[in-house]
Protein backbone atom coordinates (compact mmCIF):
# COMPACT_ATOMS: atom_id res chain seq x y z
CA UNK A 1 0.00 0.00 0.00
CA UNK A 2 1.08 3.84 -0.66
CA UNK A 3 0.84 5.75 1.74
CA UNK A 4 0.03 9.63 1.72
CA UNK A 5 2.08 11.53 4.43
CA UNK A 6 0.12 14.03 7.16
CA UNK A 7 1.68 17.35 7.30
CA UNK A 8 3.34 16.52 10.72
CA UNK A 9 5.01 13.30 8.41
CA UNK A 10 6.26 15.87 6.16
CA UNK A 11 7.90 17.53 8.71
CA UNK A 12 9.62 15.09 10.68
CA UNK A 13 10.99 13.47 6.86
CA UNK A 14 12.04 17.01 6.26
CA UNK A 15 13.97 16.64 9.35
CA UNK A 16 15.41 13.20 8.66
CA UNK A 17 16.92 13.61 5.26
CA UNK A 18 18.09 16.79 6.25
CA UNK A 19 20.42 14.95 9.11
CA UNK A 20 20.84 12.30 6.18
CA UNK A 21 22.52 15.12 4.46
CA UNK A 22 24.37 16.90 6.87
CA UNK A 23 25.81 13.40 7.95
CA UNK A 24 26.98 13.22 3.46
CA UNK A 25 28.16 16.76 4.47
CA UNK A 26 30.57 15.58 7.67
CA UNK A 27 31.95 12.73 5.83
CA UNK A 28 32.18 14.18 1.91
CA UNK A 29 35.95 16.06 3.26
CA UNK A 30 37.65 12.79 4.72
CA UNK A 31 37.01 10.74 1.36
CA UNK A 32 41.01 10.75 0.92
CA UNK A 33 43.34 8.37 -0.26
CA UNK A 34 44.54 6.43 2.71
CA UNK A 35 41.23 6.73 4.75
CA UNK A 36 39.50 3.19 5.58
CA UNK A 37 35.61 2.71 5.37
CA UNK A 38 35.28 1.90 9.22
CA UNK A 39 36.53 5.63 9.98
CA UNK A 40 34.13 7.35 7.14
CA UNK A 41 30.97 5.49 8.82
CA UNK A 42 31.67 6.59 12.26
CA UNK A 43 31.60 9.77 11.16
CA UNK A 44 28.23 9.25 9.47
CA UNK A 45 27.10 7.25 12.22
CA UNK A 46 28.30 10.66 14.88
CA UNK A 47 26.67 12.76 12.99
CA UNK A 48 22.87 11.27 12.54
CA UNK A 49 23.45 10.06 16.94
CA UNK A 50 24.22 13.98 17.73
CA UNK A 51 21.54 15.18 15.48
CA UNK A 52 19.03 13.20 17.51
CA UNK A 53 18.56 10.41 15.19
CA UNK A 54 19.08 6.99 14.79
CA UNK A 55 20.99 5.40 11.95
CA UNK A 56 18.25 3.42 9.77
CA UNK A 57 20.38 0.76 8.47
CA UNK A 58 22.02 -1.07 11.55
CA UNK A 59 20.47 -4.34 12.18
CA UNK A 60 18.26 -3.86 9.20
CA UNK A 61 17.31 -7.19 8.24
CA UNK A 62 20.94 -7.72 10.17
CA UNK A 63 23.04 -5.13 8.46
CA UNK A 64 25.96 -4.53 10.68
CA UNK A 65 26.57 -0.89 10.36
CA UNK A 66 25.21 2.44 10.31
CA UNK A 67 26.08 3.08 6.47
CA UNK A 68 26.69 1.49 3.08
CA UNK A 69 30.17 2.12 1.76
CA UNK A 70 30.80 0.27 -1.62
CA UNK A 71 33.95 0.88 -3.58
CA UNK A 72 34.67 1.07 -7.56
CA UNK A 73 32.70 -2.52 -8.55
CA UNK A 74 31.30 -2.69 -5.24
CA UNK A 75 27.44 -1.49 -6.18
CA UNK A 76 25.48 -1.20 -3.23
CA UNK A 77 26.05 -3.04 0.50
CA UNK A 78 29.00 -2.69 0.94
CA UNK A 79 30.05 -3.07 4.93
CA UNK A 80 32.25 -0.70 6.22
CA UNK A 81 35.77 -1.90 7.04
CA UNK A 82 39.12 -1.14 8.70
CA UNK A 83 40.93 -3.37 5.91
CA UNK A 84 39.16 -1.34 2.94
CA UNK A 85 41.37 1.44 2.52
CA UNK A 86 40.71 3.91 -0.47
CA UNK A 87 42.99 4.98 -2.96
CA UNK A 88 42.99 7.82 -5.44
CA UNK A 89 40.95 6.93 -8.56
CA UNK A 90 38.62 5.33 -6.28
CA UNK A 91 34.39 5.88 -6.69
CA UNK A 92 33.17 5.30 -2.94
CA UNK A 93 29.52 5.30 -2.89
CA UNK A 94 27.53 5.91 0.39
CA UNK A 95 24.23 5.28 1.43
CA UNK A 96 22.66 6.73 4.50
CA UNK A 97 19.64 6.73 6.32
CA UNK A 98 18.39 8.13 9.24
CA UNK A 99 15.11 7.43 11.60
CA UNK A 100 14.16 10.96 12.97
CA UNK A 101 10.86 10.51 15.94
CA UNK A 102 9.48 7.33 13.92
CA UNK A 103 10.23 8.55 10.16
CA UNK A 104 13.06 8.19 7.86
CA UNK A 105 15.12 9.69 5.52
CA UNK A 106 17.47 7.83 2.85
CA UNK A 107 20.04 9.02 0.40
CA UNK A 108 23.16 7.61 -1.60
CA UNK A 109 25.53 9.76 -3.23
CA UNK A 110 28.94 8.31 -5.06
CA UNK A 111 32.14 10.53 -4.35
CA UNK A 112 35.55 10.62 -6.13
CA UNK A 113 38.56 9.68 -4.02
CA UNK A 114 41.35 11.82 -5.76
CA UNK A 115 41.18 12.24 -9.30
CA UNK A 116 39.35 9.49 -11.70
CA UNK A 117 39.74 8.46 -14.55
CA UNK A 118 38.04 9.86 -17.53
CA UNK A 119 35.42 6.95 -18.01
CA UNK A 120 34.79 6.72 -14.77
CA UNK A 121 34.25 10.14 -14.06
CA UNK A 122 31.80 9.95 -16.98
CA UNK A 123 30.28 7.24 -15.16
CA UNK A 124 29.78 8.99 -11.83
CA UNK A 125 27.97 12.14 -13.57
CA UNK A 126 25.98 10.23 -15.56
CA UNK A 127 24.51 8.76 -12.64
CA UNK A 128 24.07 11.56 -11.05
CA UNK A 129 22.28 13.11 -14.64
CA UNK A 130 20.37 10.20 -13.90
CA UNK A 131 18.97 10.51 -10.62
CA UNK A 132 17.64 14.21 -12.09
CA UNK A 133 16.14 12.80 -15.23
CA UNK A 134 14.08 10.89 -12.87
CA UNK A 135 13.17 13.54 -10.73
CA UNK A 136 11.97 15.61 -13.65
CA UNK A 137 9.21 12.81 -14.07
CA UNK A 138 8.57 13.10 -10.47
CA UNK A 139 5.31 14.81 -10.67
CA UNK A 140 1.76 14.45 -9.80
CA UNK A 141 -0.52 13.21 -12.80
CA UNK A 142 2.97 11.17 -14.06
CA UNK A 143 2.49 7.18 -13.56
CA UNK A 144 5.72 5.94 -11.61
CA UNK A 145 6.96 4.43 -14.21
CA UNK A 146 8.01 7.89 -16.19
CA UNK A 147 10.43 7.75 -13.86
CA UNK A 148 11.88 4.15 -14.42
CA UNK A 149 11.70 4.79 -18.40
CA UNK A 150 13.69 8.13 -17.98
CA UNK A 151 16.22 7.13 -16.20
CA UNK A 152 16.94 3.84 -18.23
CA UNK A 153 16.65 5.68 -21.45
CA UNK A 154 19.30 8.52 -20.58
CA UNK A 155 22.04 6.04 -18.79
CA UNK A 156 21.81 3.74 -22.06
CA UNK A 157 22.37 6.38 -24.10
CA UNK A 158 25.61 7.27 -22.36
CA UNK A 159 26.58 3.71 -23.14
CA UNK A 160 26.18 2.41 -19.31
CA UNK A 161 24.18 -0.31 -17.91
CA UNK A 162 21.48 -0.04 -15.63
CA UNK A 163 20.91 -2.60 -12.55
CA UNK A 164 18.08 -4.65 -12.23
CA UNK A 165 18.41 -6.14 -9.02
CA UNK A 166 17.77 -2.93 -6.48
CA UNK A 167 14.90 -0.79 -6.98
CA UNK A 168 14.03 3.01 -5.18
CA UNK A 169 11.27 2.45 -3.15
CA UNK A 170 8.36 4.29 -0.78
CA UNK A 171 9.89 5.83 2.22
CA UNK A 172 8.21 6.94 5.88
CA UNK A 173 7.49 5.46 9.31
CA UNK A 174 9.03 2.13 7.11
CA UNK A 175 12.65 2.53 5.08
CA UNK A 176 11.31 0.43 2.49
CA UNK A 177 7.53 0.97 1.78
CA UNK A 178 5.51 0.05 -1.53
CA UNK A 179 6.11 1.24 -4.41
CA UNK A 180 9.00 -0.25 -5.48
CA UNK A 181 10.39 1.57 -7.99
CA UNK A 182 12.59 -0.03 -10.98
CA UNK A 183 15.26 2.50 -12.89
CA UNK A 184 14.44 0.47 -15.81
CA UNK A 185 10.50 0.10 -17.99
CA UNK A 186 8.18 1.04 -20.05
CA UNK A 187 6.52 4.67 -19.40
CA UNK A 188 3.11 4.86 -18.70
CA UNK A 189 2.71 2.09 -16.05
CA UNK A 190 2.11 1.71 -12.48
CA UNK A 191 0.49 3.80 -9.69
CA UNK A 192 -0.27 7.76 -11.21
CA UNK A 193 1.55 9.91 -8.59
CA UNK A 194 -0.42 12.10 -6.01
CA UNK A 195 1.07 14.50 -3.81
CA UNK A 196 2.22 13.92 -0.27
CA UNK A 197 3.50 10.25 -1.41
CA UNK A 198 7.32 10.20 -0.48
CA UNK A 199 9.94 8.14 -2.74
CA UNK A 200 13.19 7.02 -2.71
CA UNK A 201 14.96 7.31 -6.43
CA UNK A 202 18.01 5.62 -6.63
CA UNK A 203 19.04 4.52 -10.05
CA UNK A 204 22.40 2.49 -9.70
CA UNK A 205 24.50 2.49 -13.33
CA UNK A 206 27.42 0.55 -14.09
CA UNK A 207 30.06 1.02 -16.97
CA UNK A 208 29.91 -2.36 -17.70
CA UNK A 209 27.57 -5.42 -18.24
CA UNK A 210 23.78 -4.97 -15.88
CA UNK A 211 24.72 -8.05 -13.28
CA UNK A 212 25.98 -8.36 -10.31
CA UNK A 213 26.27 -10.71 -7.33
CA UNK A 214 26.23 -10.94 -3.64
CA UNK A 215 29.44 -11.63 -2.14
CA UNK A 216 30.12 -14.08 0.49
CA UNK A 217 29.62 -12.00 3.55
CA UNK A 218 26.32 -11.96 2.31
CA UNK A 219 25.65 -8.48 1.81
CA UNK A 220 28.39 -6.98 -0.13
CA UNK A 221 27.26 -6.52 -3.95
CA UNK A 222 29.58 -6.35 -7.03
CA UNK A 223 29.23 -6.48 -10.89
CA UNK A 224 29.59 -9.70 -12.47
CA UNK A 225 32.67 -7.79 -14.87
CA UNK A 226 34.26 -5.76 -12.11
CA UNK A 227 33.65 -3.08 -13.83
CA UNK A 228 32.74 0.07 -11.36
CA UNK A 229 29.14 1.08 -10.50
CA UNK A 230 27.77 4.57 -9.82
CA UNK A 231 24.67 5.16 -7.32
CA UNK A 232 22.49 8.23 -6.01
CA UNK A 233 19.68 8.49 -4.68
CA UNK A 234 17.32 11.96 -3.29
CA UNK A 235 13.96 10.85 -0.93
CA UNK A 236 11.37 13.75 -2.35
CA UNK A 237 8.07 14.55 -1.35
CA UNK A 238 5.62 14.85 -4.07
CA UNK A 239 4.26 17.92 -4.29
CA UNK A 240 1.22 19.84 -6.59
CA UNK A 241 3.93 21.51 -8.52
CA UNK A 242 6.38 18.67 -8.86
CA UNK A 243 8.56 17.27 -6.15
CA UNK A 244 10.59 18.90 -3.08
CA UNK A 245 14.19 16.96 -2.24
CA UNK A 246 14.06 16.18 1.26
CA UNK A 247 17.66 14.91 1.78
CA UNK A 248 19.39 17.97 1.02
CA UNK A 249 20.65 21.09 2.93
CA UNK A 250 21.17 24.85 1.62
CA UNK A 251 24.29 26.13 1.88
CA UNK A 252 23.10 28.82 4.41
CA UNK A 253 23.09 26.18 7.31
CA UNK A 254 26.89 26.09 7.15
MG1 LIG B 1 19.80 4.36 0.30
MG1 LIG C 1 16.94 3.53 -0.68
Amino acid sequence: MVTMKSPREIHLMREAGRIVALAHRAVQPHIQPGANTRMLNQIIEQTILSLGATPSFKHYNGFPDASCISINEQVVHGIPSKGAILKGGDIVSIDIGAKYHGYHGDSAWSYACGELSANHLALLEGTRLCLFKGLEQAKAGNHLSDISHAIQTYAEQLGFSVVRDFVGHGIGAQLHEDPPIPNYGPPGRGIVLKPVMTLAIEPMINLGCKEVQVQKDGWTTITLDHQPSAHFEHTILITAEGYEILTQVEDKEE
